[in-house]
């Protein structure tokens, strides 16, 4: 007669429940197991774009080259500057409908990266990634946007994927830009008033400034940069009279300094925009016009000024829309480059004159193209 084994059915009960911890656990690192992503198909916490597959009526061929492109983008290596606008070609080619870019986010900014397409166009899925593969982001598959600020003190290395449903019957745009994280700390001034930055030298060379210097009117409202609690209020020393605001949220300290009087008090929370004080010139600034020295401070300063520095300018917009299979003209030197920028270092070889390519976007006067060898990388004609 077969023993019962009443442990067994515990276990069966209890497993599902471990699982479920280890991925709550899981989640909060960022880092996904094998085991989180079973979890993620078992109880459907996979993506737009997976979720797209999974429900869809293409059929399987079509699916496999689908997924090809999806994997080879994921491996794309062309590398833009921010910020950056292209056109996207509306590709019957399934193999083509993956596009990935590379590019650097300095810490201080807020990325946006947006699609403008139309309101008939396929589904769009955008995808963000972090310099170890790891998944940082989804967009929102209505809005076709997503924002992103990095916590990695000296930025970070990132790869924004962009795959359309197969046979997308339009072109779209791209953007990718970014603003200033924080408020700018003077009412009414903006990086034009810094006249004093990072790294200068003071006192005789003994210390370095570890700030920026804006200058405004006596009297003139400081803002709080960003929602925080206002950790000290100080007066005497080089700062003069001082406020240091906490943000919890980045796991940085702002300091104003040389205020000709706080008003704030210390344990206070404020929201961005609240006025904490007035400009002045206490302290070692006794001597000079009223200015407010502005620091942040995350174990050690940090250079301000990616965090004050103004929107990114307007993208250059594309100045053609990308063709169909196309051929590089035979006049002249021409080169497959791994940027859409005119540089030595980014030349990937010289193409043929004749020889036939892809046309797969445009951005500025460049064409972003793959050529019939299997090379991805963008060219310019002119
Ligand atoms: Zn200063």
């Amino acid at each position: 007669m077969p023993r019962h084994h009443p442990r067994r059915s515990y276990w069966r009960l209890l497993l599902p429940l471990i699982a479920i911890a280890i991925y709550l656990n899981g989640g909060c690192s960022g880092l996904r197991t094998g085991l989180e992503r079973w979890i993620d198909r078992t109880f459907g916490q996979a993506t737009p774009r997976e979720q797209y597959r999974w429900s869809n009526s293409v059929d399987a061929a079509t699916l496999v080259r689908w997924d090809t492109a999806y994997l080879r983008a994921r491996r794309d290596t062309l590398r833009i500057d921010l910020p950056h606008e292209e056109i996207l070609a509306a590709d019957t080619n399934v193999l083509y409908t993956a596009h990935a870019w590379r590019f650097f986010l300095p810490p201080g900014r807020l990325l946006t990266i947006e699609a403008v397409a139309p309101p008939s166009a396929a589904a769009l899925f955008g995808e963000l990634y972090g310099a170890d593969d790891r998944r940082l982001l989804l967009w929102d598959t209505l809005t076709h946007r997503l924002t992103y600020e990095t916590s990695a003190p000296l930025g970070e290395n990132l790869l924004f994927l962009l795959q359309t449903a197969p046979y997308p019957d339009s072109t779209y745009r791209i953007r990718l830009r970014t603003d200033p994280s924080l408020l700018f700390p003077v009412a009414g001034a903006d990086e034009g008033d810094i006249r004093s930055f990072w790294g200068a030298s003071r006192a005789g060379g003994r210390r370095r400034h570890e700030g920026n210097d804006i200058f405004a009117a006596r009297g003139t409202p400081l803002l709080a940069v960003t929602d925080g609690r206002v950790s000290r209020v100080r007066n005497g020393g080089l700062g003069g009279k001082t406020v240091w605001l906490r943000d919890g949220q980045r796991g940085l300290s702002y300091y104003y300094a040389h205020l000709d009087s706080q008003l704030v008090a210390a344990g206070t929370y404020v929201q961005r925009g609240d006025t904490v004080g007035l400009v002045g010139n206490t302290g070692n600034a006794r001597t000079t016009p009223p200015h407010l020295h502005f620091g942040i401070y995350a174990n050690g300063a940090r250079d301000p000024y990616p965090y004050l520095q103004r929107q990114d300018p307007e993208p250059d917009a594309p100045a053609f829309l990308p063709g169909r299979q196309t051929q590089v003209p035979l006049r002249g030197k021409h080169y497959l480059r791994s940027g859409p920028t005119r540089s030595a270092a980014n030349v990937l070889r010289q193409l043929e004159g004749g020889e036939s390519f892809i046309e797969l976007g445009t951005t500025g006067r460049y064409r972003r193209i793959r050529t019939t060898r299997g090379e991805l990388g963008y060219a310019n004609f002119d």
